[in-house]
């Protein structure tokens, strides 16, 4: 069971680190355009056709999450794809004229119906809006807080210690008994600290497969 608990922590951290560095390459790449990818599905109903989406549109140091779903004609042709991507020279979005608005931040909701320049008979959109700096940040946290966390393990591992609460493992390696945690089960390429290595003929411990 810890050992599943510890797979999954480590996915959530790499996919966490992967949307941190994703955040900070693409603010890098914002110097010369802006990009979006949406996801996007489409369905009659009744004379429409209703197409909704979600798409991550960014740009001038801020990430914009939307959905959006909108109605044309069953008769205008449908969309291209269910995914799309590019980058663009600008887009063209307002942010509210608050301190938060201005910062980057923002969360707003529109429905146009029957709006000039658009076939569509109504359109909706929620956006959901955030700097590349505060993404890359809040993303960063959880990788950051792991690797101080493996460190603080391995060194405690190291002075011979149990790896989860620092109890002195040296008169009982094979198991903690402050904790119950049995060295090397879930970390087998972890390195076993000296006073944990098994004499010559020892029984196998997990470590050693
Ligand atoms: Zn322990």
């Amino acid at each position: 069971m810890r050992c599943l608990a510890r797979y999954i922590l480590n996915t959530l951290t790499a996919l966490s680190l992967l949307l941190c560095v994703a955040a900070v390459v693409d603010r890098v790449l914002q110097r010369w355009h802006c990009h979006w990818i949406e996801v996007l599905g489409w369905r009659a109903e009744g004379s429409e056709r209703v197409t909704r989406g979600v798409s991550l549109t960014t740009g001038h140091g801020v990430a914009i999450l939307t959905y959006y779903a909108f109605a044309e004609d069953v008769g205008t042709p449908p969309p291209k794809g269910h995914v799309g991507y590019g980058a663009m020279p600008d887009v063209n979005w307002k942010m509210a004229d608050t301190r938060l608005g201005r910062a980057g931040f923002g969360v707003d909701v529109f429905r146009v119906v029957k709006g000039q320049g658009t076939r569509a008979s109504w359109v909706m959109m929620r956006n959901l809006e955030a700097p590349n700096w505060f993404l890359a940040a809040l993303f960063g946290v959880v990788p950051v807080a792991r690797l101080v966390r493996v460190r603080a393990r391995r060194r405690r591992a190291a002075q011979g210690g149990c790896a989860r609460c620092g109890y002195d493992l040296r008169a009982t390696p094979d198991r903690c008994p402050e904790c119950g945690t049995v060295p090397g089960v879930c970390a087998s390429r972890a390195v076993p600290a000296a006073g944990q290595r098994p004499a010559p003929g020892a029984p196998v411990t997990p470590w050693t497969r």
